[in-house]
């Protein structure tokens, strides 16, 4: 499968079409940014890890009975993937007071949550992704009752699953974002899953495995990244 035109470039990757109109072919790049992009970065082989990170996550979810976009992945930084329409859905489910909902709610970091939270944010970087409900969901058509149901039980299900995954590799899944996408009429589980879509946290040390090092200027970013995948494909 060779890439075509490209049809979108984001923070952390690239869109291709390919021959088959179904299909698109996903580049990871090495660039980093945060804070809705107003700190840019690089972090070396970042694209590499995430794509084998995301391969060997969705291949899970799959077995695991969660629709995902990854067909094949085609080399180090390249992944076949279902041509979907992005829900304008940022999904965070949180199992540890971190980040975002620590600065929300005035909340220490690390705080065990009683149940996972799950949150919905609008997906507009320009309006910093705020945190909407099922209510504006509904009101304003982002997506169907039906569509939300399927969302949400995808959700917990990969939080479920990721947090035994992680735990089994001596990692603590803190939080996590997710996107979904419309393809044939189904909802399925689209973007990626990595170090920069997920906050992993050594479980004896605490150390943090992910994209808050680069965040916070806290170093050894790469190292962080590859002792993720090292764990993860152990
Ligand atoms: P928070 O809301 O605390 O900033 O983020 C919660 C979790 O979702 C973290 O694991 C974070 O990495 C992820 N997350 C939230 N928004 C984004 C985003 O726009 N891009 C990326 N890469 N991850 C995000």
């Amino acid at each position: 499968m060779e890439k075509l035109k490209q049809i979108y470039e984001g923070k952390a990757k690239k869109l291709f079409e390919t021959e088959d109109p179904d299909l698109l072919i996903q580049e990871f790049k090495d660039d980093a940014t945060a804070f809705d992009a107003t700190k840019r970065g690089t972090i070396m082989n970042k694209g590499v890890i995430n794509n084998k990170l995301s391969e060997k996550i969705f291949g899970l979810l799959e077995e695991k009975g969660v629709p995902t976009h990854f067909v094949k992945r085609l080399n180090d930084r390249d992944m076949l993937v279902k041509k979907v329409k992005i829900v304008p859905i940022e999904v965070t489910m949180r199992n540890i007071v971190a980040g975002g909902m620590s600065k929300l709610l005035g909340l220490d970091e690390g705080i065990i949550l009683k149940e996972p939270v799950l949150e919905y944010h609008f997906k507009e970087d320009k309006l910093h992704d705020p945190l909407i409900n099922e209510y504006h969901v509904r009101a304003l058509g982002i997506a169907t009752d039906k569509e939300l149901e399927a969302i949400d039980k995808y959700s917990f299900k990969v939080n479920d699953e990721l947090k035994k995954f992680f735990d089994s590799k001596g990692l603590i899944l803190v939080d996590f974002k997710l996107e979904f996408g419309r393809y044939k009429g189904k909802v399925i589980l689209a973007d990626e899953v990595s170090p920069d879509t997920c906050r992993l946290w050594d479980k004896t040390t605490k150390e943090k495995l992910d994209k808050d090092r680069f965040r916070r200027d806290m170093g050894n970013v790469e190292e962080a990244y590859q002792e993720v995948l090292r764990r993860v494909m152990e």
